[in-house]
């Protein structure tokens, strides 16, 4: 069969460099047994996120293919890889899911299960040979982000954390107006994320299952926003929560949360999450002006403004690395794979974060300022 693939379609990745580009090049040349040349991914967890984003989005990869699917509900299993071209033979339960070692169609295990599950199939994943990406938050404690890095490099096995907005052109382009001082000296970065929670029952208010509330789910935009956005990581964190535990919805988890970061170059960051307001905003001011971003880490239809001395406009930004962010993602992580290549959202940028948010919960409770 012809290999659908050629040079410059895999010459994608975030600023592939010439080794990488080599790399591609020959690891194409290789022989293969596989009937085309695309890293064949196993989603585990068909919930909301892989149903509506990833999985459609796999299609309009050129790197990347699905091969098959991890769920707990058969008839829901059987019914999206007939849609998808899955065979029978690669559909998992949790309990049988480590038999996926046996399966050479698999390359990468993309896990979209609730964040205190992460932990557990990125580790089993790694020991049954596979690659692994894995959703935001990357686990609920430092000490399983430690132990899923560990076991990624014991296997020698990449690890990549769902953080899509590192393909997405408004925050690349955002994160190089920065580097290029394009608005000035940054003095001050701010990012608020939130949106109001409905069923109180459903497992991201279930500290069991989600590690946390509306900082680990949709606050961690924010500490991630103001870390690529800066260009720089925080010395130091001050954090205050706001819950109403009356309100059926936060018995287990916080409402909102807002925290203070002292960077090294003196500027000064301000983070903000919620479970009960709507956000999603990133906003950059420099000596000589401000970048803006409203909506910020939306699945689609990012805007920018930017301000320069007098002048405000809105800036489309160059095109990104691919056609959107979760393609650019899914074939970020293919061309991992295939060039040996590490991830630019790596596992240790998810356990950068994971100390952050730990610091901040600290910082919150004790009432003090926390030292990172
Ligand atoms: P959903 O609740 O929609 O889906 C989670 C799926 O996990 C379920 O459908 C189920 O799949 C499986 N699952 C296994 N055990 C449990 C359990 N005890 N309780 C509930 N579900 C279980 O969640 P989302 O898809 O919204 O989120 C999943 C992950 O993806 C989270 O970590 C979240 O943070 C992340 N996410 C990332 C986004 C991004 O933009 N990067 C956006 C949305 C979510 P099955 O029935 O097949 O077993």
């Amino acid at each position: 069969m012809k290999n659908p693939l050629n040079r410059r379609d895999v010459l994608i990745g975030m600023a592939a460099v010439p080794a990488g580009a080599a790399a591609i090049a020959a690891a194409l040349n290789q022989p293969t047994s596989r009937a085309d040349r695309k890293v064949g991914y196993a989603i585990v967890g068909l919930g909301s996120y892989a149903l509506n984003n990833i999985i459609p989005q796999l299609q309009r990869c050129r790197l990347s293919r699905l091969t098959a699917l991890v769920s707990g509900d058969p008839v829901k299993a059987k019914r999206v890889a007939a849609e998808h071209g899955v065979p029978e033979r690669s559909i998992y339960s949790y309990g049988s899911f480590d038999r996926i070692r046996e399966n050479p169609d698999v390359d990468v295990v993309y896990i979209i299960l609730p964040n205190s599950m992460h932990a557990e199939y990125t580790i089993r994943a790694a020991k049954a040979g596979k690659h692994v990406l894995c959703e935001k938050p990357m686990a609920v404690s430092v000490a399983e982000c430690e132990a899923m890095i560990a076991a990624c490099r014991q296997a020698g096995r990449k690890l990549m954390i769902g953080y899509r907005s590192h393909f997405e052109p408004h925050n690349l382009h955002a994160m190089r107006l920065q580097r290029e001082k394009a608005v000035g000296r940054t003095r001050f970065v701010q990012s608020e994320h939130g949106f109001p929670i409905g069923d109180p029952a459903q497992w991201r208010l279930k500290r069991k299952l989600a590690g946390g509330g509306s900082l680990m789910d949709i606050g961690i935009y924010s500490v991630q926003a103001l870390r690529y956005t800066s260009g720089e990581e925080p010395l130091s964190v001050t954090a205050r929560e706001s819950t109403n535990r009356s309100d059926p919805r936060f018995r287990e988890v916080e409402d909102m949360i807002d925290w203070t970061f002292a960077f090294p170059s003196g500027a000064i960051g301000h983070g903000f999450s919620s479970y009960s307001s709507g956000h999603n905003h990133i906003r950059l001011t420099g000596d000589g002006g401000w970048i803006d971003l409203e909506p910020a880490t939306s699945y689609s239809g990012q805007r920018m403004r930017v301000r320069r001395g007098a002048g405000e406009e809105q800036v489309t930004p160059p095109p990104g690395p691919a056609i959107n962010q979760f393609v650019g993602q899914l074939d970020h992580m293919a061309e991992c794979v295939l060039t040996g290549r590490d991830p630019v959202v790596s596992g240790e940028e998810g356990l950068r974060d994971m100390r952050i948010i730990e610091a901040i919960y600290r910082s919150a409770r004790d009432g003090q300022t926390v030292r990172l």
